[in-house]
């Protein structure tokens, strides 16, 4: 009798693991349990990001790094160990968040954000949270963000320093807004290069610690937990920085001012789930579909130039297919005569084209992502949600 009552006791004294979290006044552990996250790099900050991420039972972590674990990268990621060299960051850092929480679902991609995630996949998170080194991933995962209405939480690092900024669109300055001329030049000047040479670019390297990337990423994180809970009415960053100072220990906050020329600022209103695979469907059939929504002479705006046939002196023609953004100098020699080759590109389909029977997929448009239906200044945009499944785990 008296064994069973100690029993019974203890079982009452098991409490829920979230029992601390859940003392804060506004918690609502359900709702994280619910998140879907996009996390954007799986570096020194996004491996903080992630295991904070994994400690507070988010629902859904979804990562994204093209990259490979090195030994360098050993001192400031916690979710990495020195069997996991040569492995990919995304798939080790999924797996890792998985450990340290059995309760999230974690999914690691092997993918370039600037190019090959669909604007769907960035719909259907609740927020995006980035961890990158470089101003071309920003400027993409901020467009990509505006069209589709996502807050992104961007957080950066150097040595001691760091900074963490939040973005909504429509509520004040976007990353683009806060964006300098030198900002500029150094984007414009990996482009220019880009075209063909990117490939052999390296990014330059930033000193970085585990330190302040702790800092940093627990900023961006404590804001995404005061999003989620936004009838809360928290104070949260959006449209503003958090300036951290290591070394002097000071911490201010930057109020960015929003620009009313800025490209960015580009919203999809009526974005319409269609059942369509992008890996299925040919053009020729979308095209119908939005026809049939828009009037005869409506055609389809890509959101990126596609290099289409890649022409040579010696007459030679030779399909590409891919975004101009990703075309390499191997994709523009002529098997022929070795020569350079000049190249056609299309950004508007009307129908007329030659390869209209070709599925979205072999145009080089990434799963998952949402095209426009145009008839003069008439939009409608169309998601791919037939692709869903290729980057969500099964609900
Ligand atoms: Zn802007
Ligand atoms: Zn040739």
């Amino acid at each position: 009798m008296q064994e069973n009552n100690i029993i019974i006791s203890n079982d009452e004294l098991i409490e829920d693991k979230y029992d601390r979290l859940r003392l804060i006044p506004w918690w609502d552990q359900d709702r994280l349990k619910k998140a879907k996250v996009m996390v954007v790099g799986a570096g020194a900050l996004g491996n903080e990001i992630i295991k904070d991420l994994a400690l507070l039972g988010i629902g859904e972590i979804y990562i994204f790094d093209i990259d490979k674990i090195e030994n360098t990268n050993l001192t400031r990621s916690v979710l990495f160990r020195s069997e996991d060299i040569g492995k990919y960051k995304a798939k080790v850092a999924a797996e890792s968040a998985m450990k340290i929480n059995p309760d999230v679902k974690a999914k690691g991609f092997v993918l370039n954000v600037i190019d090959d995630v669909g604007l769907g996949f960035f719909r259907n998170c609740d927020i995006v949270l980035g961890g990158l080194d470089n101003r071309e991933a920003r400027l993409a995962i901020n467009r990509a963000c505006y069209k589709v209405n996502k807050v992104w939480i961007d957080g950066a690092i150097e040595a001691l320093n760091g900074i963490a900024r939040v973005f909504e669109p429509g509520h004040g300055a976007c990353y683009e807004c806060t964006m300098t001329t030198v900002d500029w030049q150094l984007i414009n000047k990996r482009k220019s290069c880009a075209l063909l040479t990117k490939e052999e670019m390296k990014e330059g390297k930033t000193p970085t610690t585990p330190t302040s990337s702790a800092v940093i990423a627990g900023i961006q994180v404590q804001e995404m937990l005061k999003i989620l809970h936004r009838d809360r009415n928290l104070p949260t960053l959006i449209g503003k920085g958090f300036v951290f100072n290591g070394l002097t220990h000071d911490s201010y906050i930057v109020d960015y001012e929003e620009k009313n020329d800025c490209m960015s600022h580009d919203i999809y209103d009526s974005i319409i789930d269609q059942k369509w695979k992008s890996d299925e469907i040919s053009i020729a059939e979308v095209l119908d579909v939005i026809r049939k929504d828009l009037g005869e002479n409506a055609v389809i705006d890509l959101d990126r130039d596609i290099a289409t046939f890649g022409k040579c002196n010696c007459k030679n023609i030779k399909k590409i297919f891919k975004p101009v953004h990703k075309l390499k100098k191997a994709d523009l020699i002529c098997e022929k005569c070795n020569e350079t080759m000049s190249f056609d590109t299309i950004h508007t389909i009307d129908g007329s084209e030659n390869f209209v029977n070709k599925t979205f997929k072999e145009l080089g448009i990434p799963y998952f992502h949402i095209i426009a239906g145009r008839l003069g200044v008439n939009m409608k945009y169309y998601e791919f949600t037939g692709d869903k499944d290729k980057y969500f785990v099964e609900e």
